[in-house]
């Protein structure tokens, strides 16, 4: 399998998938031009999507979704009460409702080779879901927007052999920084993102002998930067016996494709 991000961040996100036969994106966050240049940047016509999985209606995961549906009359999966919320933004436009693929969370689905799992997570959004995706014996999982974890995605995400997860802001940075209170509570609650800090423990308790490729992921652009989410996560796997020589970790780029993992 294949994976990188073509964007991530809070300004908006998109991650490619690829198996041997299917071109999935999970989220389109950014506008349409913009998706269209990271896949020509990856050789990937965009008239070969098989679809995109939709984590939740936040406009950061969804700007462009109307354009990409409209312009290759592409399948969007994602959960009912989600399919509802991003038909109620108008900026997405209309879309087709032969379009919407409506999945339930831990009922798997399959596009072309690829097996799609979604699991319910904490955040504040109608009905958000983190993603794994089997091919071929691999394993590569999406979990980012989350304000905290339970058993249920650590069960499902560990062991994965790409692992894509949110570091999103540094607790000090964030409390000291410009936001107002609300917006702090906001971020800092179980519904909000995951602090450096707790992405490192997640990875923890789900990284194995089999993970070979980490991303870190919608790194909050006032709260955080690349080499504080990398250092401080590097340092809990190390605490916690992780081999750095074993696996490779990189910190996804706010808007331009970043490394491809394959495996
Ligand atoms: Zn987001
Ligand atoms: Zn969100």
């Amino acid at each position: 399998m294949k994976l990188t991000s073509i964007a991530s961040g809070s300004s908006g996100n998109c991650i490619y998938v690829g198996s041997d036969e299917a071109n999935i994106l999970v989220d389109a966050g950014i506008s349409g031009k913009k998706i269209e240049n990271g896949l020509k940047e990856l050789s990937v016509e965009p008239k070969s999507l098989d679809g995109i999985l939709v984590t939740h209606e936040h406009i950061d995961h969804v700007a462009g979704l109307g354009v990409m549906a409209r312009r290759y009359h592409l399948p969007l999966y994602m959960t009912e009460k989600t399919a509802q919320a991003v038909c109620n933004i108008k900026s997405v436009g209309k879309i087709d409702h032969e379009l919407f693929q409506v999945i339930t969370p831990d009922r798997p689905f399959r596009i072309r080779d690829i097996t799609i799992d979604a699991t319910s997570i904490w955040h504040d959004a109608a009905d958000p879901v983190c993603y794994t995706m089997e091919s071929g014996g691999v394993r590569a999982s999406i979990a980012t927007d989350m304000g905290n974890y339970h058993e249920g995605i650590v069960e499902k995400l560990k062991g994965s052999d790409i692992l894509f997860i949110e570091a999103n802001h540094d607790i000090n940075m964030l409390q000291v920084g410009p936001y107002p209170y609300y917006l702090k509570r906001r971020i800092l609650s179980n519904r909000g993102h995951l602090s450096n800090e707790r992405s490192g423990q997640l990875l923890c308790d789900i990284m194995t002998e089999n993970t070979r490729e980490v991303f870190l992921g919608h790194l909050s652009k006032d709260n955080n930067y690349s080499e504080l989410a990398y250092e401080t996560v590097k340092i809990s796997l190390l605490e916690n016996g992780m081999v750095p020589e074993e696996f490779h970790m990189q910190v996804a780029k706010r808007d331009m494709v970043s490394g491809l993992a394959v495996v």
